[in-house]
């Protein structure tokens, strides 16, 4: 790490720039070595549900999510996974599948081959594999099926099922260390001394390791990071990030943001997981969006255009920029499945709604399309940016639906031409 001139200290936060990763395939997808950070999510439907199940990966999938995890705990959920992938390449949807296995995924996967091969990826958590001495045979019989079916694991350690043999055995040795580390110290330790253990173990195997990604979860955001920067500096296999048990609603999404935002900054992770917990009857795509939003924001890939709008004020005489900022945006994000294709490099669109003139315009010229609605006390006209020049201005009851149709106007004019180009 380079260290600043004028402190002699290293920076707090290393500057941008991806760790280095041994690079793995995940059906088409391609996670590590270089490759962009993958958004990854998982359903909460019964597996063995298949029309349930095919809907909300459709969805997880149509959202942006790259990869998807299902759970697979029991015969009748492995006997569907088979149905799900092809009901889902029925509909075009090569997004490829992740089997979570727990106890009893070596015979699962032994017993349902056709779910074996259907799956792109298995996840093996190491604390729930087996017991005693089962859990070599148990852990070695899953490393053989996917060598078989030539696939790439997953060893994800979760502190909520953590090796506790191994747990115990480092608490021991610390006890008789003459500077003893702290619980949590030990217990950080153990999560990743069982991903590392397990990594090796695959590969005395004969796993490759362009076959193996490591995740650790925890739930406490300091944890978290001290944990992956250490698995970080200990190997240089591909890491899936993800805060397990986030929790619900905007706590999930903040600590799952600042955890992870520390780590990418880091240049750590490879494929993301924003774990949040679905209000009842709430949209499990969310998960994705945040995901997405947490990359675009710190500039790591882009996805959806992004409004800039202002948090409207005492100066704010009316909802309506409120109401436009959102409808745009709604709208935006609903347009990408088409715009993606129809328009090359949308996803890059800045747009911003402004609620007065004291930072409207200004805002509005940094964006590419902009529009400056009327404040308190100002007259009722809302001048519109383009490419940083005022380009009109818009007067009376029908402001919105205008700067909507401006907008589209600008998307097919800028970046339609270059799809007509590319044809
Ligand atoms: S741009 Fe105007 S309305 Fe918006 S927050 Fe600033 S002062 Fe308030």
């Amino acid at each position: 790490m380079t260290c600043d001139p004028f402190t002699d200290q290293a920076p707090l936060i290393a500057p941008l720039g991806r760790r280095h990763t041994v690079g793995v395939v995940v059906g088409n997808v391609t996670t590590g070595g270089g490759a962009p950070i993958v958004v990854q999510s998982m359903t909460n439907t019964d597996t063995a549900d298949v029309d349930g199940t095919v809907a909300q990966v459709a969805a997880l999938a149509r959202a942006g999510s790259e990869i998807v995890r299902i759970t697979v705990d029991r015969d009748e959920s492995a006997a569907a996974v088979p149905k799900i992938r092809e009901r889902l390449d029925r509909l075009g949807l090569d997004t490829p599948l992740v089997g979570d296995f727990h106890y009893i995924g070596h015979k699962l996967l032994t017993d349902h081959p056709a779910c074996a091969e259907a799956l792109a990826k298995y996840r093996i958590n190491p604390g729930n594999v087996g017991f005693k001495e089962k859990r070599d045979k148990q852990f070695g019989a899953i490393i053989e099926t996917a060598l078989k079916h030539g696939k790439p694991v997953r060893i994800g350690v979760n502190w909520g099922s953590l090796d506790q043999v191994l747990l115990t055995q480092l608490m021991d040795q610390n006890a008789d260390n003459g500077s003893p580390l702290s619980a949590e110290e030990v217990m950080r330790e153990a999560i990743v001394q069982s991903a590392l253990h397990s990594a090796a173990e695959a590969q005395r195997l004969g796993m490759g390791k362009d076959k193996i990604i490591l995740s650790a979860k925890v739930s406490a955001v300091q944890d978290l990071i001290a944990v992956y920067a250490e698995l970080a500096r200990r190997t240089d296999h591909a890491l899936h990030l993800g805060l397990t048990e986030a929790g619900m609603g905007t706590k999930g999404i903040v600590a799952s943001s600042a955890a992870l935002g520390v780590l990418l900054q880091q240049g750590i992770g490879d494929t993301i997981r924003i774990s949040l917990t679905p209000e009842p009857g709430g949209d499990r795509t969310r998960e994705v969006q945040v995901a997405q939003e947490l990359l675009q924001v710190m500039g790591f890939r882009t996805f959806v255009p992004i409004v800039a709008a202002c948090p409207g004020c005492g100066r704010t005489t009316s909802t309506t920029f409120q109401e436009l900022a959102s409808k745009i945006q709604g709208q935006l994000r609903e347009a990408m499945p088409v715009w993606r294709d129809k328009y090359p490099g949308v996803a890059e669109l800045k747009v911003a709604v402004m609620g007065c003139i004291v930072n409207g315009p200004g805002e509005s010229k940094h964006a590419d399309i902009g529009i400056s609605l009327p404040g308190t006390g100002e007259s009722p006209a809302a001048p519109v940016f383009i490419d940083g020049q005022k380009a009109v201005t818009l007067r009376g009851d029908n402001i919105a639906e205008e700067f909507e149709g401006l907008v589209q106007r600008y998307v097919e004019k800028r970046f339609g031409n270059v799809a007509d180009a590319a044809e």
